[in-house]
């Protein structure tokens, strides 16, 4: 099976790790020809670095040998670059969020459907070795039936950028990191959502928000709670989950962590009260230790990233996207139901 010639539109901090990825992948039959950024100084790095510099979209879409594109600029432009691209008959991998409205999106995936090319979006955090662990986690029981998951991403840094400020280009934390922490536990859990409350943070004074706490309850009892942060000195664990059986934490993508797990039933001893502050506490004293084990987290699975491999076997050999539209727009209407549950 031929190579697929790739363009790559956007050529910044994305579009650069975009090609290190594919170029990393030896046998990965992805032939990266050139790029189009609006930036001249991007257009000299990519020229530095051999690859052809397209002067205009136009020229990468009348280009017949190209077949495939990336898009990685700011999220308010995707829309437009993807319809024109799926136009031109171009095979498009998407950044993400596509849009910033599902009926935004929805007018793209019509015309994917239409021109009949391939449109991906790129959800690569479905192959952090942490999440893995999460999802280990809640496939194999290891903490028995899992009720309540926290997943949480924080930083002290601010929002980064400049495009990420403005909410004309698609600004924000939730459009930003939410998009990926939301398509992990939908992808996660196999249940509809019930109930949604939300509350985003305005604390460094943007007109777009800084981060959010979601609240989402499914349909088979599950809890989550979603938070994002950019204004947190010191973190919360990245995944915090409770089971029927124990509990286990990942503190954060070092993947250190633990489990602890009831072993013995029969043998938990009642409680002995501790000195808590100035009371006395049974009900907050640790767990018997006769009766529990800490144990290290399961191993990630080993599951190296394989968005362009199966990229590739999607547009060749027309096989089954692992990051489907459908996924895409679901995790598109929660966060619209986020926006809309913020209360100001
Ligand atoms: P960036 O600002 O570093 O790069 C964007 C580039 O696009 C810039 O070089 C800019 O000059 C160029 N550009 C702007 N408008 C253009 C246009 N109309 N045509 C051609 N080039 C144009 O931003 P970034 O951090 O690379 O983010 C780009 C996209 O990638 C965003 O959608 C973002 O959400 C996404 N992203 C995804 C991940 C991930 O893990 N999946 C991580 C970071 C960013």
């Amino acid at each position: 099976m031929p190579a697929i010639n790739f363009a790559v539109i956007g050529y910044g901090g994305m579009g650069s790790y975009h090609v290190q990825t594919i170029m990393a992948k030896e046998k990965l039959q992805i032939n990266v020809v050139g790029t189009y950024d609006i930036s001249e100084e991007r257009q000299e790095v990519s020229k530095q670095q051999g690859y052809k510099v397209y002067q205009s979209l136009e020229e990468v879409l009348t280009d017949d040998s190209i077949e495939a594109v990336l898009i990685a600029t700011p999220n308010d432009s995707h829309k437009e670059l993807a319809i024109r691209a799926l136009c031109a008959g171009k095979h498009v991998v998407c950044e993400k969020p596509v849009t910033m409205t599902v009926a935004e999106l929805d007018e793209v995936l019509v015309v994917a459907k239409e021109t009949g090319n391939v449109f991906m979006v790129h959800q690569n955090r479905r192959w952090d070795p942490d999440f893995l662990i999460a999802k280990e986690l809640y496939k194999k029981g290891q903490i028995g039936d899992i009720f309540q998951i926290e997943s949480r991403v924080q930083g002290a840094n601010g929002i980064p950028g400049d495009w990420r400020h403005e909410k004309s280009h698609g600004g924000g934390m939730l459009l930003d990191w939410g998009v990926h922490l939301l398509d992990q536990l939908l992808f996660l859990v196999d249940s509809p959502i019930k109930n949604v409350s939300a509350d985003l943070s305005f604390i460094l004074g943007d007109e777009v928000d800084d981060g959010f706490i979601s609240y989402i309850t499914f349909e088979n009892g599950l809890k989550a709670l979603i938070e994002v942060g950019t204004t947190n000195y010191i973190k919360l664990p990245r995944w915090y989950i409770k089971g029927t059986e124990g509990t286990a934490v990942i503190h954060d993508w070092d993947l250190i962590g633990e489990m602890v797990v009831e072993s013995d039933k029969k043998n938990i001893q009642a409680p002995k009260p501790i000195q808590a502050g100035v009371g006395l506490t049974k009900t907050m004293a640790p767990p018997s230790e006769e009766a529990t084990d800490k144990l290290a987290l399961p191993l990630a699975p080993v599951e190296p990233n394989s968005f362009y491999q199966n990229f590739y076997q999607v547009v060749r050999e027309k096989a089954e996207p692992i990051v489907k539209n459908e996924e895409v727009r679901a995790v598109m209407i929660l966060i619209e139901e986020i926006f809309k549950k913020h209360k100001k």
